[in-house]
């Protein structure tokens, strides 16, 4: 199986209702799929999301990244070759992580299909189901209390609640919600950076001796402020994760070095794709530290890999945010994982599944 050519193209999808952070709202996915062929006739899939904000990566920095500078590293490369190619990848220039995601996505998919597997299984295999959280987009408190009602009753167990935009209604928003769903659902809070170490202790410390119980608090202060994130590890009892404080494996050991984070969020796009993303949770595994998986706004081509990555690393991606499929209003993937609210499962399709995909653009050049 021989790479012959990689596509691009733009895939648009509307979501249910708009995704509000402190960082940025959006109301459409709007990501680079990328098809890469072969001389067998098999085709693998992958996914960016242009996520300037956290990544730095933009729709048009992520197609000159591949077609310009990454895929014709590829072309004649035998997809049996995984970790050569995967090193062609990584090697083929710096940062541009969500370009390499997708790229690395489409070649695991490949992979997998070359021997016939799942991908899950050819990770290491696992159970084939995983339950998600949802997001609750930062809001008036009226809105996000219904929100959160909703997802409760749509049957998530676990909500993840957007604040950061202003402390002292923040602290308000998730009393209100913990009030509102108490004993139906776990609560995870991401302030998205919003927060100064000492608000996020004050916020914490207020919420936790008014007893909000919290699963986790995901990155309450800005992304390089590593000292500031440990400040809040250290005087907190809710364990904190660091999102986008870390992308690397290398930032991933020196945030553990320094127990500036209990738990690591895992996104396909922070890491360029499968590989670290692998590494990641091996290291974390070898301290002992939790993992989330975690997704940008993506829709379940790249989420599939993340699915089919967390069921392989169980034992150490305990907690599952991969709502990026389900806050789409329709589903643009014919394929081998199958969403259904909080409940994602795979089947045996080879690779990740993918058969069709649905308002998919050829980008011409
Ligand atoms: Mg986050």
């Amino acid at each position: 199986m021989k790479i012959t050519e990689v596509r691009l193209g733009m895939l648009r999808v509307p979501l249910k209702t708009p995704f509000k952070t402190a960082l940025r709202t959006v109301d459409t996915v709007e990501d680079i799929v990328v098809s890469i062929h072969t001389d067998t006739g098999h085709v693998g899939y992958g996914e960016a999301a242009a996520t300037a904000v956290i990544t730095g990566d933009t729709h048009g920095s992520i197609i000159e990244a591949i077609d310009k500078v990454i895929a014709p590293r590829l072309i004649g490369e035998e997809v049996v070759d995984l970790n050569r190619i995967v090193r062609r990848i990584q090697g083929a220039m710096e940062r541009n992580t969500s370009a390499k995601a997708a790229v690395e996505i489409a070649i695991y998919d490949l992979w997998a299909q070359l021997y016939g597997a799942p991908l899950y299984r050819m990770l290491g295999g696992g159970e084939p189901v995983v339950s998600t959280d949802i997001t609750i987009s930062v809001d008036h408190i009226d809105k996000m209390v219904a929100d959160s009602m909703s997802a409760v009753d749509r049957g998530f167990e676990t909500l993840k609640i957007k604040i950061g935009k202003d402390i002292g209604l923040d602290i308000e928003r998730v009393k209100a919600i913990h009030a509102a769903v108490e004993g139906r659902a776990l609560l995870r809070l991401d302030a998205n950076q919003g927060w100064t170490p000492k608000q996020a202790v004050y916020a914490m410390r207020t919420l936790e001796d008014a007893g909000v119980q919290l699963e986790l608090l995901e990155q309450p202060v800005h992304a390089r402020d590593i000292a500031g994130l440990k400040y809040v590890t250290d005087r907190v009892h809710t364990p904190v994760m660091a999102d986008e404080s870390v992308f690397g494996p290398a930032e991933v050991i020196d945030l553990i070095k320094k127990r500036a984070a209990d738990i690591i969020n895992i996104k396909l796009m922070k890491t360029g794709g499968i590989s670290n993303a692998i590494r990641i949770a091996d290291i974390a595994s070898v301290y002992g530290v939790e993992c989330m998986i975690g997704c940008m706004i993506e829709t379940s081509i790249s989420v599939a890999a993340a699915v089919h990555l967390a069921i392989a690393k169980s034992d150490v991606i305990t907690k599952v945010d991969l709502d990026g499929p389900s806050l789409c209003a329709f589903d643009p993937v014919d394929g081998g994982v199958i969403f259904n609210e909080s409940e994602i499962s795979v089947g045996e399709a080879p690779g990740l599944g993918i058969r069709a995909i649905r308002g998919y653009q050829p980008l011409v050049r």
